[in-house]
């Protein structure tokens, strides 16, 4: 199938791009790289460098490259942010995502693949989360990502879209080569902050609260390998034959890992100390978010490979070791 990957240029992108090359279809990438890095994506793969708004250049790459599928993972993903410019989300999450699916409606391309997230359940009242658990967005970022998936329901039902929902918990890793990975700016996210932590090329960490009510005091997330969540989105290809269907399906593992066993897992996987300190707790950090996605392995025959928060953490550190300053710089 030929496979559009709107934000293929981004992290969780350019993983699929090549999941979706190795699963044997033809991957397609439109990224405007103002968070994308061109590096990220193979040379041999198509690339346009255009905005999703654009409905005219984007109505000529779905003609012109026969697209069947679109994938789409152009978002902006940071929630504090979120709070201080809201208009920006609605506008590049929503409104942009509308003219998208519009733009397909126009062309006949009613297949579509859309990255979702934990946060659009808010702070849940019971663990592990299942899909059927209510939905409370606590932040702008994650209401723009449940404003697209009502807008999904609605389009199968009037227009016959059918859609996969992917509602992620934490993406982290990287590629298995190490030619790929997690290169944010700014980075926020754990992992990279922990590691650079450790290696000195950034300050110390903030360990954003030490007084959870969890085992060890700090938060409980949920951490699943970006190859694994690639994976997912491959094996939903079968069901979108179906037209007028949304499926809904969370990505994680299923195991809750504290903040500190994460720096724990990263000194023993780069053999270095990761200096710390403990921070205020984080506005908006619920104390545990781990998924219940027993749906997807038995729907999908879905299968996670990085079970081990080492393995999933070496992956990382390999991808970093190689490019100390991500990509391109
Ligand atoms: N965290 C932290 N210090 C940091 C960044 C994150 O203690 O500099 C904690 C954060 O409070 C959360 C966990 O690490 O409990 C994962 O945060 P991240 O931002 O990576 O992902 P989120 O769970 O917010 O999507």
């Amino acid at each position: 199938m030929n496979v559009l990957i709107a934000g293929g240029a981004g992290y969780i992108g350019s993983h699929c791009v090549r999941q979706v090359a190795a699963a044997g279809h033809r991957p397609v990438v439109i990224d405007n790289l103002v968070f994308g890095h061109r590096e990220a994506v193979a040379p041999d793969v198509p690339f346009y460098e255009a905005n999703l708004g654009d409905e005219a250049a984007v109505g000529k790459i779905l003609v012109d490259e026969k697209i069947d599928i679109v994938m789409h993972f152009a978002a902006y993903i940071f929630v504090g942010e979120s709070v201080q410019e809201p208009m920006k989300y609605y506008f590049n999450n929503v409104v942009s995502t509308l003219q998208l699916l519009r733009t397909m409606h126009s062309k006949g391309v009613k297949k579509f693949v859309f990255s979702s997230t934990a946060a659009t359940y808010g702070i849940p009242e019971k663990m592990p989360i299942t899909e059927d658990s209510p939905t409370n967005p606590i932040n702008p970022y994650g209401r723009t990502k449940l404003d697209v998936e009502h807008a999904l329901h609605a389009f199968a039902r009037a227009y016959g879209l059918s859609a996969a929902v992917f509602r992620y918990f934490n993406a982290s890793g990287a590629s298995e080569d190490g030619a790929i990975g997690e290169d944010h700016s700014p980075e926020t996210h754990l992992i990279p902050l922990a590691i650079g932590a450790a290696t000195g090329q950034r300050p110390p960490l903030k360990l954003f609260g030490g007084d959870y009510p969890t085992p060890d005091g700090t938060c409980l997330r949920d951490y699943i390998h970006v190859d694994d969540l690639s994976r997912a989105h491959i094996a939903a290809f079968d069901k979108l034959a179906e037209p007028g269907k949304v499926f809904t399906w969370n990505l994680g593992t299923g195991t809750p890992v504290s903040v500190l066993e994460i720096i724990r897992a990263v000194e023993k996987v780069t053999g270095k100390k990761v200096p710390y300190t403990i921070a205020p707790r984080r506005e908006g950090d619920p104390p545990a978010l781990y998924a219940d996605s027993t749906k997807a392995q038995r729907e999908l025959g879905w299968k996670i490979k990085y079970h081990d928060i080492e393995s999933l953490v070496a992956s990382a550190w390999n991808w970093h070791s190689k490019h100390p300053n991500g990509y391109g710089k």
